[in-house]
């Protein structure tokens, strides 16, 4: 997608802090961290959202699920605990329009999740 932010992470084209990549998901740094370790994984194929997913692309959103395993143990905060969010459109604060994958952790985090 030509004007999508985290498709020009993917590209190249806008600098980011990558934590994991592979043929089809990257990870990133967010750039705004809300927590000491805020990583997004996103897959490199453009889908805008969760509710665009297509049955064919169940194998690639586990896949995610299994990089996020990896991520969470890399950046130590398996043992810890954390949390995965998405966020899907407007009512769920959903800014960029390419599905990602908050990991959150590296502190207590609040129990409310929504505001
Ligand atoms: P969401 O509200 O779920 O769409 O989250 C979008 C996230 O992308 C926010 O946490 C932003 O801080 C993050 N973000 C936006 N632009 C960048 C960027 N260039 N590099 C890393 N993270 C970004
Ligand atoms: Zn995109």
């Amino acid at each position: 997608m030509e004007d999508c932010i985290f498709c020009k992470i993917i590209k190249g084209q806008i600098p980011s802090t990558i934590v994991y990549e592979d043929s089809d998901i990257i990870a990133f740094r967010d750039v705004d961290p809300q927590a000491p370790v805020h990583i997004l994984v996103i897959p490199k194929k453009h889908i805008s959202s969760l509710i665009d997913l297509k049955e064919e692309d169940e194998l690639l959103i586990g896949k995610i699920y299994t990089v996020i395993n990896k991520i969470a143990k890399k950046e130590e905060i398996n043992e810890d605990g954390f949390r995965v969010i998405v966020n899907c459109g407007e009512n769920g604060g959903q800014e960029v329009k390419h599905l990602h994958f908050h990991i959150l952790g590296g502190k207590k985090l609040g129990l409310k999740i929504c505001e």
